[in-house]
């Protein structure tokens, strides 16, 4: 997407549509300076047709007004972006994800983006409007179009904005253009675990996984290093190769490392852990085929790692991140592991396997004790981890687990200030009893009950003493239809909400 800025007045720019954004009324939307001033160059007609089609300017809605040459903007899309505790970046950025998708819908090439009246924006500043709405507008128009062709249902859509404006009349080109530079390297880091998390398992194995994540790391200023089988087996990582045993498609490890320019702002340095398992089966612990469908998805903790860390560089982040992507793909054949067995973790532990299908804990467990080896002073994990979670939270909310009240605070204010929802979960020690072990420490599965607890319990035995959060992200790394901030499929979640942690001291 081409974003740009300009200064002036809305009302004079020549586009297929100008969005205006708006807070809802009891009439009609409520408007401010510059959809007034729009609305009286229309004769008040603009105001009248919303309140009759019954557009109050509720948060994240939009409505579409043709201008018929009264104009010089062919369409007017109004959009809501204040809810009833006020303004926040989520909404703006949904808000200009709603309008830019309408836009495109009704055949809209160039978009211009009237940022928000400056009294309505409460504790943000424009700038900072203009960011969230760049974000909002680039991942609502975010397409997985790889594989479509001329018989693709979607071709007869095909519809493609090819420039967005923001406008505003006092926002000065150089902060703008700084806040557009922003909003560019957060939306493409979750275009890159979008669009990991939708391409198909065939042609996402670890080590085509492990070829992107070194492309990326080429052009993102980071420190790469792929650890394959037999690297593995050298560091220890036998619950890794375990995992990955059954596949003719070997597992990989993919460590990175970003080293801010100049001196560190602090000793902080922060791991990040992804679970990549490139396809889910279940291993011989099979899954059913509802639960084996979006099994290609089970590597978007690995993806949203990847994504924050190719934008640390744009945005400046002032201290060290050390991450760790534990790919594998979970297969079966002769080399396959099986219930019963027990894996040595890097640390020591024993991990008794009761399900093959609970294979994401082991990879994490390899990945958390090589992250904490390689310098970390706190750990964060990400992984389509747990059924459980999605039955506990239903769709489209993050589970958060932390050993750190002060980490969970920080995470959870970064994901709301990020628009990704999440709830903290508790690790409640008496459920230890439900993963011991019969012959070996721990066990990999601690029955139905609390099932996503069991397993961030499991994980706790490889944090290395550092302060952990786990974000179980089962609920949250798709979309079943279409929303504002994009389509139906991966989701790309934790990228802003990382970015967010890491760029706020
Ligand atoms: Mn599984
Ligand atoms: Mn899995």
């Amino acid at each position: 997407m081409d974003f740009a800025f300009r200064t002036g007045n809305p009302a004079d720019i020549e586009t297929d549509a100008l969005v205006l954004p708006v807070v809802k009324g009891v009439e009609g939307p409520r408007l401010g300076d510059t959809a007034s001033a729009i609305d009286a160059r229309l004769s008040g007609e603009l105001f009248r047709l919303a309140a009759e089609a019954g557009f109050t300017g509720g948060a994240v809605s939009t409505l579409i007004v043709p201008t018929l040459g009264q104009l010089p903007a062919r369409r007017i899309i109004l959009t809501g972006v204040v809810a009833p505790d006020g303004v926040s970046r989520d909404l703006l950025s949904r808000g200009a994800g709603a309008a830019v998708r309408a836009a495109r819908d009704a055949g809209a090439k160039r978009v211009t983006i009237a940022l928000p009246d400056v009294y309505w924006l409460e504790d943000e500043d424009v700038a900072s409007a203009l960011e969230s709405s760049a974000i909002g507008a680039a991942l609502g128009l975010y397409r997985f179009d790889a594989y479509r062709g001329a018989a693709s249902p979607d071709s007869a859509n095909n519809r493609r904005v090819e420039s967005i404006t923001f406008v505003d009349p006092n926002l000065s080109e150089q902060d703008a253009r700084l806040a557009i530079r922003r909003a560019e390297a957060i939306a493409r880091g979750v275009a890159i675990a979008r669009d990991l998390g939708n391409e198909p398992a065939s042609t996402l194995t670890p080590q085509i996984l492990s070829e992107r994540a070194q492309a990326i790391a080429d052009a993102s200023g980071l420190a790469i290093e792929i650890l394959g089988p037999d690297q593995l087996a050298a560091i220890g990582a036998a619950a890794t190769l375990a995992v990955g045993g059954g596949s003719s498609n070997g597992p990989r490890m993919i460590r990175l490392r970003y080293t801010p320019e100049g001196a560190p702002a602090s000793a902080r340095v922060t791991g990040l852990v992804g679970k990549a398992i490139t396809f889910d089966t279940g291993g011989y612990s099979i899954k059913p085929y509802e639960g084996m469908l979006h099994m290609k998805g089970d590597m978007a903790g690995g993806a949203a790692v990847l994504g924050a860390m190719s934008a640390l560089r744009d945005l400046g982040v002032g201290h060290a991140v050390v991450a760790a992507i534990c790919a594998a793909e979970n297969m079966i054949s002769g080399d396959a592991f099986r219930p019963g067995d027990v894996l040595r973790g890097m640390n020591g532990v024993t991990m008794e396997i009761l399900s093959t299908d609970a294979e994401g804990r082991l990879v994490l467990a390899d990945g958390l004790v090589d992250t904490a080896r390689r310098g970390a002073t706190e750990l964060i994990d990400l992984a389509t981890l747990t059924g459980a979670a999605v039955v506990a939270l239903g769709n489209g909310t993050t589970a958060l687990f932390a050993s750190d009240d002060p980490l969970a605070d920080r995470l959870l204010a970064a994901s709301k200030t990020a628009g990704e929802r999440m709830w903290r979960m508790p690790l409640i020690d008496e459920l230890e009893q439900q993963i011991e072990g019969d012959v070996a420490d721990i066990k990999n599965s601690g029955g139905r009950a609390g099932g996503a607890i069991t397993a961030a319990l499991f994980l706790r035995h490889f944090r290395e003493n550092l302060p952990w959060a786990h974000l179980d992200i089962a609920p949250s790394n798709r979309q079943d239809k279409p929303g504002p901030l994009g389509p139906k499929g991966a989701t790309g979640v934790g990228v802003r909400t990382l970015l967010q942690y890491l760029t706020t001291d």
